[in-house]
């Protein structure tokens, strides 16, 4: 495992600052940004007051005028033109991912950047038109799509580039204007692509603010936002929901997940091992879609693990700036922590583990081992809990009426997958699935046109497609006499 010395790296040889209303501005009091590849601080990030998160929204406010009355093609034209700024400076994003958040600079961390690129410039591209849903001699009735405000946004530290800029796009082009509060983990990244849009749009039409958890509770109180768009866990998602309540701002959230996949007896299995590994440790498995519980069919379980954990061996846990590194470390020191309370759990029970289950307390870094248990309970902590880590559970069923029922069993609702050579039998599964999203013989696939929410205690409305995109709107309806 190797380190690098990340405070030497040119990316950070720069002030981190605010942007409120089209300046970027320091704060008064500042926190440390750590890199969990060896937990050295690597910068200082601006913790905004309640003052400057006020002078944000204000500013958000007087923008909305204009931005909002501005045609459709001129906004998409703008938010092209960010689009094409990022693509500039991605090399840096790049490196300012994986220094603050860990992930391999090579792999993950590009595909986050460029895949969040592509987001800007394609929900750019798309537009909401009036429909007219009757027309008759005397009447007429068009059904329109008006901007709702200031919408606050508020994200998480694992994917922090791509779910900031998916909630910034559709937001802006559909006439809104932004305040986003990036996680505390991980504020580099969000302050970087602030600094980019202070070149191209308008001033106060996207404000970011970094500091603590308390500007985003300030957010979802204040009665000038219209909607928070809001990525995290289901604890917080409640009482955003809760707080939100003071003006009934919309609100579109999307939370933790316990996401099932189920391999059939007639799956190609051996095909799909490399696909299941990744779908549940990509990430270090800090995924909100990750694979967090694998039944497989008791014909072929035994067999199935030792075929996984020899594919999973020969991956390298490291630095993510180093460019053999597979999987990065636990992006923080209370993950890591929660993630060790479960790894202790498991010991203590004497699950079967073939592979990992021992986390080494003396290195720097966060680094966890890739770990596979053996058919836990299903009542275990590791097949109930959201681990957001690299521990899977493959669990083993005999029947498939039962495995549905043990899918379904949770609390959480946000993607599932099937796997078979049955094709229909796949998909008589999937309908009977309760998700947001299920996919049958692939996973993770995403794109501007498809919806995806979660299901349950997963999260409430879509972000993407047509019904993410109205998700920023009011929906207004005129009718007119002939
Ligand atoms: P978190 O809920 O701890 O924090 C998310 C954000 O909320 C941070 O910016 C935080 O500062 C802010 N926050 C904290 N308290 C707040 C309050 N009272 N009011 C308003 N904002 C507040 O989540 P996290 O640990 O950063 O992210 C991990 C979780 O996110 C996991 O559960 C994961 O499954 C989920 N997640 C979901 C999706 C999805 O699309 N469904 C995507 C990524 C992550």
């Amino acid at each position: 495992m190797s380190t690098s010395n990340p405070s030497s790296h040119p990316v950070l040889d720069q002030d981190f600052h605010l942007l409120i209303d089209g300046q970027l501005v320091p704060a008064t009091e500042t926190f440390e940004v750590f890199n969990p590849a060896n937990n050295r601080v690597i910068a200082r990030a601006p913790a905004a007051s309640s003052a400057q998160m006020e002078q944000a929204i204000a500013a958000a406010r007087r923008a909305f005028k204009d931005w909002s009355r501005r045609p459709w093609a001129e906004r998409s034209a703008c938010i092209q033109r960010y689009a094409d700024a990022l693509e500039a400076r991605k090399e840096e994003l790049m490196d300012l991912l994986t220094l603050e958040q860990g992930k391999p600079r090579h792999t993950m961390a590009r595909s986050e950047v460029e895949a969040a690129i592509y987001w800007v410039r394609e929900v750019a591209k798309r537009s909401l038109p009036t429909e007219v849903i009757e027309d008759t001699d005397q009447h007429v009735v068009e059904v329109a799509h008006t901007p709702l405000g200031v919408v606050g946004a508020i994200t998480p530290w694992n994917f922090p580039v791509l779910l900031g800029l998916w909630k910034v796009a559709p937001c802006l082009v559909t006439g809104n204007t932004m305040v986003l509060k990036p996680s505390p983990y991980t504020p580099l990244t969000s302050l970087f692509f602030g600094r980019i849009a202070q070149q191209v749009l308008p001033p106060g039409v996207l404000n970011i603010v970094s500091g603590g958890n308390e500007l985003g509770q300030q957010m979802t109180e204040h009665p000038d936002i219209a909607k928070i768009s809001f990525t995290g866990s289901t604890a917080t998602g409640k009482r955003v929901m809760s707080s939100s309540s003071c003006n009934l701002k919309r609100v579109t959230l999307e939370l933790g997940g316990n996401d099932a996949a189920i391999v059939l007896a007639d799956a190609d299995w051996q095909a799909i091992i490399p696909d299941l590994f990744w779908a549940a440790f990509g990430n270090s498995g800090q995924w909100c879609i990750a694979i967090k519980r694998l039944y497989v069919h008791s014909s072929i379980q035994p067999e199935f693990v030792r075929a996984f954990v020899d594919y999973a061996r020969s991956k390298r846990v490291g630095d993510g700036m180093d460019a053999q590194t597979d999987l990065g470390p636990i992006q923080n020191r209370m993950q890591y922590e929660k993630l060790f309370s479960l790894f202790e759990d498991t010991r203590r029970n004497g699950y079967t583990v073939p592979l990992g289950g021992h986390i080494d307390q003396t290195q720097a870094g966060n680094f966890v081992p890739v770990t596979i248990v053996d058919n836990p309970p299903e009542d275990s902590r590791i097949v109930k809990e959201e681990p957001f880590g690299p521990i899977l559970p493959i669990i083993a069923f005999d029947d498939v009426e039962d495995v549905i029922a043990r899918a379904n069993d949770t609390p959480f609702g946000l993607a599932a997958s099937v796997w078979t050579g049955d094709r229909d039998k796949g998909i008589a599964i999937a309908r009977r699935l309760d998700a947001g999203t299920v996919w049958v013989n692939e996973i993770h696939i995403h794109g501007i046109d498809i919806p995806f929410g979660g299901h349950k205690q997963s999260g409430l409305g879509v972000e993407n497609g047509h019904e993410g995109l109205a998700e920023f709107t009011n929906t207004k309806t005129y009718m007119f006499r002939k």
